[in-house]
């Protein structure tokens, strides 16, 4: 059997909308009818016909499609795909933290739980955020989970109190300056592109600071011929088999996301098969989870 061929099929003659977010190895990438970054995926997905969408990625982005495209069955391929970040606050953290600062808002990474986000008053992508809470009208913020796009964002808008808490990615942050400024030493005149999840300390010596997306596009769109790259593995292979003619290294070889690694291809076909792990939220929840990414999208 040729495993991809009948994906295709099933995929055909079942009408899914399958997505793949840019840290899915290349053989995910090529059976997707959309990748990219986890909010734009379900924009799209939500955008089609069909009435079926299949997620390859970790739950809070399956959790998302839900969210905007309520009416439809949202499948996550692989169901022991998470994200550590998005489960590292409850609800009563939250409460505990508004109960704390009160008069602030809390605004979260788009990398959370739906549950987390209905607790939550506004959402943001790491190539919004600074947009989205630079607009927005209350200057008291607590941000929550990533300290370190946190504190990118504070940098970034320092009229506006930003509270952070502790948590983060664990593949990003595992990055140290020691690694940066080594990579530079390797790749003299490379620019370094970096992830706001990655620690500050990496962050002051990155040439350019993005979104997933952002970075690949400036790699598209740089005069250079060769780049560090501080985000995901699967990135770095993505422009390399895209952009032949320019040449890509890691920042660091940990760069690796065990959850987005759990999704092979057996696994997409057997969610097309029946297989899978149906995203169920109730009502309440997509409708306080759909209100804070609705304050994003007003803002944006
Ligand atoms: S790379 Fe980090 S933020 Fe992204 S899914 Fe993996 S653990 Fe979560």
């Amino acid at each position: 059997m040729n495993i991809k061929n009948e994906i295709l099929r099933l995929k055909r003659e079942k009408d899914v909308c399958i997505i793949a977010h840019s840290y899915q190895t290349g053989d995910i990438l090529e059976i997707a009818d959309f990748t990219g970054d986890s909010y734009a995926l379900s924009v799209k997905a939500a955008q089609t016909k069909s009435k079926t969408i299949l997620m390859c990625g970790v739950r809070f982005m399956a959790e998302t499609a839900k969210i905007l495209s309520p009416d439809k069955r949202v499948i996550i391929a692989n169901a022991d795909a998470g994200c550590p970040m998005a489960e590292q606050l409850t609800k009563e953290d939250v409460e505990t933290l508004k109960a704390k600062y009160p008069g602030y808002a809390v605004a979260c990474y788009i990398n959370t739980s739906a549950s987390l986000k209905t607790v939550c008053d506004i959402c943001v992508t790491s190539s919004s955020a600074v947009k989205i809470l630079g607009n927005y009208e209350n200057d008291n913020i607590i941000f929550i989970p990533d300290r370190n796009l946190g504190s990118y964002i504070k940098e970034k808008l320092p009229d506006k109190n930003i509270i952070l808490v502790n948590g983060c990615c664990p593949v990003h942050a595992a990055v140290t300056e020691d690694e940066a400024v080594a990579a530079k030493k390797a790749y003299p005149g490379c620019p370094l592109l970096v992830h706001p999840e990655c620690v500050p300390d990496v962050l002051r010596h990155a040439d350019f600071i993005g979104s997933t997306s952002e970075i690949m596009n400036y790699a598209v769109n740089s005069d250079s011929d060769a780049f560090i790259i501080g985000t995901e593995l699967a990135i770095s292979q993505h422009l390399q088999k895209a952009l032949p003619e320019k040449k890509f290294y890691m920042l660091s070889e940990r760069l690796v996301c065990p959850d987005m690694k759990l999704t092979a291809l057996k696994n997409v076909y057997d969610a097309l098969d029946g297989g899978g792990l149906e995203i169920v939220l109730d009502a309440e929840t997509i409708t306080k989870a759909a209100k804070c990414i609705n304050e994003m999208i007003r803002l944006g």
